[in-house]
């Protein structure tokens, strides 16, 4: 029998989380019959009861098998550490607040199934729900990206796929600390078809995510997919330099015509501000390539697991 593995990274769901088992298991028994399952919830580091809920659903059900976290590591390394926990042939990512339907699934396999796809994705259509501010950065960060990364990032595309053994296995070798899964999946390439839908709300919890947090995670999208920020400011640097040698030019010329009256010190000063903001804007944006490097040459784990259900089922 084939096997499908449910990847549920799950940070303070203690309110979400058994809606969301009990959601999922309402469809596998519906629409799997024929399939086996295994749920690997990750507990990134939360606060509230999330991991003695996650501990309770293993108690009764042994298809529940879990990761828990040291200390909170993102999403994006617990979707790495569900990832490599997986056993099934086939890989699915989940939210832990049923924003993904697990209603979908079926269709998603039956497509890579009959139609010989290595992977189904979801995208939203809409982004209902959701602060109209947000969405509108959102909408421009994809046209930014795109324009700028060469891998093709999908607007509205989840994390919620599910994907053959073959090209899971292919992500989990991609041993890069920087993680931007939008990113991965579309670099290691395969066939991927896309299947709409309409946002749904998260059912129970807040959302985890602020502008802030939303906003470095696009920087990181950016960084790690493109290098066209670098050459950007060295255009801008070329671009200004030749203006600054056409201006000295002109400013010779006038002054053997015309002598040198002292006056026109507010312009100098407006340039300088805008050359001196130039120049520490692109030394930032060369700062950020170098961190990314930095924390990449460091070699530090993706995450640290402090305890699985393995741990647990020796003590018993
Ligand atoms: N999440 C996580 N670690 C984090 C933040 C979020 O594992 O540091 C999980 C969270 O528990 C949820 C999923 O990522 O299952 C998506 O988060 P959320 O629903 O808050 O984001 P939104 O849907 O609002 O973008
Ligand atoms: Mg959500």
């Amino acid at each position: 029998m084939e096997k499908i593995s449910v990847i549920v990274s799950c940070y303070n769901e203690e309110k979400a989380l058994p809606l969301f088992y009990e959601e999922m298991e309402k469809v596998r028994k519906k629409d799997f019959e024929d399939i086996d399952f295994e749920y690997i919830f990750v507990n990134d580091g939360s606060k509230d009861k999330t991991l003695e809920e996650i501990k309770q659903l293993r108690e009764k059900d042994k298809k529940v098998r879990f990761v828990s976290f040291s200390r909170n590591f993102g999403k994006e390394a617990a979707m790495l550490a569900g990832l490599d926990a997986s056993t099934g042939d086939y890989v699915t990512w989940m939210d832990a607040d049923l924003q993904d339907p697990p209603s979908l699934l079926r269709k998603m396999y039956d497509t890579i199934k009959n139609e010989e796809y290595d992977c189904v994705g979801t995208r939203r259509v809409s982004r209902k729900g959701e602060p109209p501010i947000r969405s509108f950065f959102a909408r421009i960060f994809y046209k930014i990206i795109n324009k700028m990364s060469a891998v093709e990032m999908v607007d509205g595309a989840r994390d919620y796929r599910l994907m053959t053994r073959q090209m899971a296995d292919s992500i989990k070798n991609l041993k890069e600390y920087n993680r931007y899964s939008k990113g991965l999946f579309s670099f290691v390439g395969f066939d991927t078809k896309w299947i709409e839908y309409e946002n749904v709300e998260r059912v129970a919890g807040e959302t985890k995510w602020s502008f802030w947090k939303l906003f470095k995670y696009a920087l990181e999208g950016i960084t790690a997919f493109s290098t066209t920020p670098l050459i950007l400011s060295s255009v801008i640097g070329l671009l200004f330099c030749i203006v600054a040698f056409i201006l000295i030019v002109v400013i010779i010329i006038r002054t053997v015509a015309f002598g040198d009256p002292t006056s026109g010190w507010p312009s100098l000063a407006c340039i300088i501000m805008l050359v001196s903001g130039i120049q520490l804007f692109s030394l930032g944006i060369i700062g950020q390539y170098l961190s990314k490097t930095y924390l990449e040459v460091k070699n530090r784990p993706v995450y640290i697991v402090k305890e699985t259900e393995k741990d647990s089922m020796v003590e018993k």
